[in-house]
């Protein structure tokens, strides 16, 4: 065992949990619940939540919002309950790992000498679960009373597109009966001294090309090849994946949230992957082999092929091709590769929702203010994936996602996700001052 470097209360490793601040002790065991998808245990995590609201004195309500999809809400009642309430929203679940890649078991929540802890969910995003449950219980432990009613709610399935969970949820009439006025969820590490704020999505495109042609076999030329439609549909995407790629090098205001990407998969179909978003959250793939590679040798010979493009449309004012015109262009590229190449969308989400940050914004100048007062930069972005935030701004809820790390690599979805505890603990500190005083937003014209 290394000594520990920063003092009492810090350091110990896996073996040595002595002396260890109990926040840090409590989201390594949280981390260690095998919430993890294809066969997430939630019935861990509910009762690992329903001792927290034990603890914490909360009362809670569980709603099963799909058979075995259960949304669970604690709620800490205001001083005014009548107010709009604050949410404070978090998913259990986490996405697979390939254990050969880690350093560490991906669920021992192993600590380094550095005060590292590694594991799937560190940073997406069982921090963030762990900071609102430890800011709430110090605000609680201060004798804290906060004027709106604050909700912690917990919610299944996200890393699989909401659907068994927010998206559900935000139709219940038990979501409506929250009365939420404002929404936390979550955000990105951020690698430098800045915090990043995310206002808005980019919204999933996925769509699939059909391009049939001739039958034919790899040792004659056969006119009219699914293939080379395929070429042409593919170049078209490229292309304009490098317009956008050059728009992101070339001026220092965009960020990957301003501009529309489209990627190829590199495989990660064959592992098993391609129902979780990656970071920039964009494939474009092949769909009718393993990955891309194949593809382009054995399209010869197939006389049907279908291309899987996943794009992400940005949804500021500084995207390229408006989402109606996008759609245009795609229609287009398909006519020009053949008559009879067609599309279709899986998935097409239109939604424009941003949450304000104007300095007029009750919310927004709340929440930029206390992060002035503790002197923390905010860095606003568009999230460059989906999170359910955007199922909360469709009802027409303000959401900032925000998930305080800095000075932390982003990692979610990769292997060896790891977060420091230094980093993890100031977060609680964050939280703490962000949820009174968005909690003490004055009474808005438009409330009772
Ligand atoms: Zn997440």
């Amino acid at each position: 065992m290394l000594p520990d470097k920063d003092g009492p209360g810090v350091g110990g490793g896996q073996s040595s949990p002595e002396g260890e601040d109990t926040s840090v002790s409590l989201f390594r065991e949280y981390l260690r619940l095998k919430t993890v998808h294809p066969d997430p245990d939630y019935d861990a995590a509910l009762r690992f939540l329903e001792r927290m609201a034990d603890e914490l004195g909360l009362p809670i309500k569980k709603i099963e919002v799909c058979p075995g999809r259960v949304v669970l809400i604690m709620t800490w009642e205001g001083m005014n309950p009548t107010l709009k309430s604050i949410l404070l929203n978090s998913h259990t679940d986490v996405v697979p790992v390939f254990q050969e890649h880690w350093k560490y078991d991906a669920f021992s929540a192993f600590k380094d000498a550095e005060g590292n802890i590694y594991a799937r969910g560190t940073q997406d995003m069982k921090c963030v679960t762990i900071q609102y449950i430890q800011a709430v219980r110090r605000l609680k432990a201060e004798g804290r009373k906060l004027m709106r009613t604050v909700h912690l709610m917990f919610v299944p399935d996200e890393e699989v597109g909401g659907h068994k969970g927010m998206e559900t949820f935000v139709k219940h009439p038990e979501f409506q009966k929250l009365n939420i006025g404002f929404a936390l969820d979550e955000g990105l590490a951020n690698p430098g001294e800045a915090f990043t704020v995310f206002y808005g999505e980019r919204n999933p495109w996925w769509i699939t090309v059909h391009c049939p042609g001739s039958p034919g076999h790899g040792s004659r030329f056969v006119e009219n090849t699914a293939a080379e439609k395929l070429r042409h549909v593919m170049n078209c995407f490229l292309d304009f994946r490098e317009k956008e790629k050059h728009r992101l090098n070339t001026s220092e205001c965009f960020t990957l949230g301003d501009v529309t990407t489209g990627e190829y998969d590199h495989g990660q179909r064959r592992r098993g992957l391609q129902r979780y978003p990656t970071r920039n959250g964009c494939q474009l793939r092949p769909e009718n082999t393993a990955d891309s590679k194949s593809a382009v040798m054995q399209a010869p010979h197939s006389h049907l092929g279908d291309l899987q493009l996943n794009v992400n449309s940005t949804p500021t004012s500084k995207l390229l091709l408006s989402h109606q015109e996008f759609e245009k262009q795609i229609r287009e590229w398909c006519r020009e590769a053949g008559e009879d190449v067609t599309y279709e969308f899986a998935q097409k989400h239109m939604n424009q929702n941003v949450t304000s940050t104007e300095a007029d914004d009750p919310w927004w100048s709340a929440f930029s203010g206390a992060c002035k007062a503790m002197n923390i930069t905010l860095e606003k972005e568009i999230f460059p994936a989906a999170t359910d935030s955007r199922f909360i701004r469709a009802v027409g809820i303000p959401a900032i996602g925000f998930s305080p790390m800095n000075r932390t690599p982003i990692l979610l979805h990769d292997h060896n996700e790891y977060l420091n505890e230094q980093v993890f603990l100031k977060g609680i500190g964050v939280f703490e001052r962000l949820i009174s005083t968005l909690a003490s937003v004055p009474a808005r014209p438009d409330e009772a």
